[in-house]
């Protein structure tokens, strides 16, 4: 765990994310750790496409941004994650 990593709204194209993925009738969630922290971070996607009845099911990039829950050095009033954002590819 990196509780001194300094808060930083930063990305990285060369970090690599293995998050474990799990469903239910609403909602996609993406658990794993942050590449920059290491906190275990969770990233939830609804499985309706948003404002219609229609169920994802295509293979789409998002950004993930640390959720971490960890108050990092410097970080903004109400965010406590590193600050850090990357993008995942996942089929929805
Ligand atoms: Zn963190
Ligand atoms: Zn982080």
């Amino acid at each position: 765990m990196q509780d001194n990593v300094e808060w930083a709204e930063v990305t990285d194209s060369s970090w690599t994310t293995k998050f474990h993925r799990e469903e239910d009738d609403l909602r996609i969630r993406f658990t794993g750790p942050c590449p920059r922290c290491e906190h275990l971070t969770s990233t939830d996607v609804p499985r309706l496409i948003p404002g219609t009845p229609v169920l994802r099911g295509e293979v789409e990039e998002f950004t993930m941004f640390c959720g971490c829950g960890h108050p990092h050095p410097n970080h903004p009033d109400g965010d406590n994650s590193c600050g850090a954002y990357w993008l995942f590819e996942a089929e929805l």
